[in-house]
């Protein structure tokens, strides 16, 4: 155990000198993560293990190690979203809808990790289509935080941030729209990175809401999450919104000195601070430390995120989510006992009121009245103008500051028996990831302290769009003078 606690522990830079040297195998090091999936499996972490792939993997990885034909992340073993379609492995999106849906293709993510070497553990939990803060699918059921088995692990990408803090995977992928690779990481006290939209593929990423969608890893470290955007980022031909802007290595700016950079806070969104109050001094206090200039700044329109995010994103998801419709895909309700389905509409009504979950249908009526005729115009085109405006006013601030600071969260992981009912309250728990998206621009979220329950809480670095450099160089600082306690389970 202790051994295997000691594998576990390290990052992906020292797995790989590890490996370099022959002091461990990967074949070692998959079966350590392989037992510790097992071990912390009432955290139900994975919807879908792969462990005879990956034991097959390792011994191809063995084999490169040993010819001296090591690729970039040559046998890391990762945990992925259950988002991402991999190629003959089960994926659901934690939907019912999906049933036992085999994708005949990879995700172009998924598919740079593997052509770097990486090894697929299994496909983790997750919000049903991405869409919640709290990993608490109806169909997979919830995720529990390996620090307080009572409390929510956040979400979406609320399994992946688990994996990570539970030593149940080296690194993981999670997707980000409003937050659901930060706020779970902040909630789990991992590392989570959301580059700025286009910096990778969305091809094979099941789509919530197209035009904010974007893939992001979460880690222990802020030098694996740099590790791993490396690989993951680029051009894809297959998807059209993807950037042509070169892919620095990121790991680079890591150590790099902040000495006289100017750390802006947004004003509107230190006015609302509630209980991440200490998180905000924090950040203060370390940034002044480090030499930066601390200033205030005033992004306007950022009180709209969270009404443009909720009516854009549930427009977009309303639109996407047709095709589940019981003919495509896995699930297909049964017709009533002894009779046949008497059109093809209750067909469809009936497979799409049985396969999706609560939080999925009211996203689906809410985008569809946001699109009709009549209040298109109020809502949907509205949501247009303001996302502009918003992004607007991030270019503005960005002309005076280099990066933004902001708690992850305006609170800690919140026990599973208290996730607010109305879904408005939730939504207003996402006021510090959504302005990011909205906005176009890019954030990382590192663990900077516990809060008095001694659960671990981010501080959150905004940068311009494909800036993601200053991300991981100010996200180092942060990590350098983080004080938290070792993570549970390792
Ligand atoms: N909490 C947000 C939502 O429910 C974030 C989702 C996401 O980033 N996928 O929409």
């Amino acid at each position: 155990m202790t051994e295997h606690s000691s594998i576990l522990a390290l990052g992906i830079g020292e797995v790989l000198t590890q490996f370099q040297k022959r002091d461990l195998s990967v074949k070692e090091l998959v079966q350590a993560y392989l037992s510790q999936m097992e071990r912390t499996a009432s955290l139900n972490i994975y919807i879908t293990v792969t462990e005879e792939r990956a034991l097959k993997d390792a011994e191809i990885s063995d084999a490169h190690w040993k010819a001296g034909t090591q690729r970039p992340l040559e046998g890391i073993p990762l945990g992925i979203k259950d988002a991402f379609c991999t190629k003959d492995v089960r994926t659901t999106a934690a939907s019912k809808i999906l049933g036992d849906f085999i994708p005949p293709y990879e995700s172009t993510v998924t598919q740079n990790l593997w052509d770097a070497g990486a090894v697929l553990l299994g496909k983790t939990n997750m919000d049903e289509f991405c869409m919640g803060s709290t990993t608490t699918p109806e169909h997979t059921g919830p995720v529990l935080n390996p620090w307080d088995a009572t409390r929510t692990v956040g979400g979406s990408s609320g399994g992946s941030a688990a994996a990570v803090a539970a030593g149940a995977a080296l690194a993981t992928m999670g997707t980000d729209t409003g937050g659901s690779v930060r706020q779970p990481a902040s909630f789990c006290g991992v590392v989570g990175l959301r580059p700025t939209y286009g910096r990778c593929s969305r091809r094979g990423m099941i789509a919530f809401s197209s035009s904010l969608d974007q893939a992001g890893p979460l880690t222990r470290s802020v030098r694996d999450a740099a590790l791993l955007l490396e690989v993951m980022s680029g051009h894809d031909l297959w998807d059209a919104t993807s950037s042509r802007q070169a892919v620095p290595s990121f790991s680079k700016a890591l150590g790099e000195s902040v000495r006289g950079m100017k750390v802006g806070i947004p004003k509107e969104l230190y006015d609302k601070q509630g209980t991440a109050s200490s998180v905000w001094e924090k950040g203060r206090a370390l940034f002044s430390e480090a030499g930066c200039e601390i200033v205030f700044v005033s992004l306007p329109y950022l009180s709209y995120a969270l009404p443009c995010y909720y009516i854009l994103t549930s427009a977009e998801a309303a639109s996407n989510l047709q095709r589940y419709d019981g003919v495509k895909y896995g699930f297909r309700a049964s017709p009533p006992f002894g009779k046949e389905w008497s059109s093809l509409d209750e067909m469809y009504e009936k497979t799409r009121g049985e396969g999706f979950g609560r939080e999925v249908k009211r996203r689906i009526l809410t985008g569809t009245y946001a699109l009709t005729q009549g209040h298109h115009d109020v809502y949907y085109e509205k949501a247009i103008s303001v996302k502009r405006l918003i992004s607007e006013d991030f270019s503005r601030v960005f002309q005076q500051v280099d990066v933004l600071m902001t708690p992850t969260t305006p609170t800690d992981a919140f026990p599973l028996a208290e996730i607010p009912e109305d879904p408005v309250t939730m939504y207003n728990n996402d006021i510090f990831t959504v302005p990011v998206n909205v906005g176009g621009v890019s954030a990382i979220s590192v663990p900077v302290e516990t809060s008095l329950q001694g659960m671990p809480m981010g501080l959150q670095i905004i940068a311009p769009p494909f800036e993601e450099m200053s991300l991981i160089r100010f996200g180092g600082i942060i990590e350098s003078c983080a004080a938290l306690p070792p993570y549970p389970f390792l």
